[in-house]
């Protein structure tokens, strides 16, 4: 029974390592196709190592199918847990014997336990390990039953032991590997997200506009935003109040846009817009609206209104390079203008024959 129930144990372990692939994103999703393709992944686990039992007498089956179970009631909660139990419950009547009387409720015990300790013990991560007392509650029902088969007492003695044994120290490796996944998961999710923000302002930066910006199709327009002599803000009031400015500039651009509109901090005290879905002769609209914005909204930081200077373009089918010269050029103009204005980019006018 030893050597089988080692073998059950090592499936188990072995079968988390490919578990953990059907955590693919943080946080982890709990609807859709992906959620259903993991529960059946762990429904199939738990089938699996049923399977593979250690087998004392005929008719009683050990192995350590309610550790998958018990992670998806941790993890869900008790339904997806009795869902994911189901095949196995099923496949177990179905092979029959003494031990099934012992089977179905100690399963059914492990999930209500666990539902009931999943509001005290935290998530499963990497440092799961000082929570192995919970464990010994949770799969301590599991094997119980034994004790009320007939001659079940020298068998719950020489079982009962090892089995729980084997779901501890099974469960405790098993959501190691999956809380590692989660960790990695999450600090990728954090690092990527930091990646692509800009840390003074709160918007996404350079990297994310240059990764939209190839999205950006028919309807769409790009506006460039350069904030009116600021090099005075920061000589007459200091860094500190010219970062404020920012912010507030910022905070405008990203209250302004509508929909999947999106601002972004493209670089020093220059902005970027990607607008979606704006009419040809709304665009101009759009921008003025933002430029009067920011000249209200910043009246009240230190370093009073402060004014923008706007280029605008609508999309057309060029590289992005082009389309944001094009936007550049038409800021340039706008600064060239007067500063606090629109300017859209208009072709060049064709060269007349002499
Ligand atoms: P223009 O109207 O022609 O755009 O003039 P400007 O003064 O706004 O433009 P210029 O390029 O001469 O100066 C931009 C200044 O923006 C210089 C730089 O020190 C400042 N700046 C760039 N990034 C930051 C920042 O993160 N914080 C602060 N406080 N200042 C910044
Ligand atoms: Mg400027
Ligand atoms: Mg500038």
């Amino acid at each position: 029974m030893l050597r089988e129930l080692f073998f059950n144990f090592c499936l188990l372990i072995s079968v988390h390592y490919v578990l953990r692939f059907t955590f693919r994103s943080w946080p982890t999703s709990r609807s859709g196709p992906a959620h259903v393709a993991r529960l059946a992944a762990f429904a199939a686990a738990t089938l699996l190592l049923l399977l593979f039992p250690a087998q004392p007498t005929p008719g009683i089956v050990l192995d350590a199918r309610a550790v998958p179970v018990a992670f998806v009631t941790l993890q869900f909660g008790p339904l997806p847990g009795l869902l994911v139990a189901l095949p196995a419950l099923a496949y177990r009547i179905w092979l029959g014997g003494a031990g099934v009387y012992a089977a179905v409720p100690s399963l059914l015990a492990v999930i209500g336990v666990t539902a009931l300790l999943r509001r005290r013990i935290p998530a499963v991560g990497p440092l799961f390990w000082p929570h192995w007392p919970s464990l010994i509650l949770m799969f301590g029902a599991n094997g119980l039953p034994l004790l009320l088969l007939p001659g079940g007492t020298e068998l719950f003695l020489e079982a009962y032991p090892l089995l729980l044994i084997t779901n501890v120290l099974g469960a405790l490796i098993a959501w190691g590997i999956l809380g590692e996944r989660f960790h990695v998961l999450r600090l990728t999710s954090h690092w990527q997200a930091a990646a692509l923000t800009d840390p003074l302002t709160g918007l996404s930066n350079r990297r994310q506009f240059d990764l939209d910006l190839t999205a950006m199709g028919p309807g769409d327009a790009l506006l460039l935003v350069d904030v009116d002599h600021f090099k005075r803000v920061n000589d007459t009031f200091g860094h500190q109040v010219g970062d404020e400015v920012l912010q507030e500039v910022a905070q405008v651009l990203q209250r302004e846009g509508r929909g999947r509109d999106r601002a972004y901090r493209y670089g020093g005290e220059e902005f970027a817009v990607i607008l979606r879905d704006v009419k040809a002769d709304g665009l101009r609209h759009v921008a003025e609206r933002l430029r009067v914005a920011v000249a209200t909204a910043t009246g009240h930081t230190a370093a009073g209104s402060v004014t923008v200077s706007v280029g605008g373009v609508a999309w057309m089918a060029v590289s992005t390079t082009q389309l944001t010269q094009r936007a550049d050029e038409a800021l340039y103009s706008a600064k060239t203008g007067g500063r606090n204005q629109t300017c859209l980019w208009q072709p060049p006018p064709p060269a007349r024959r002499a």
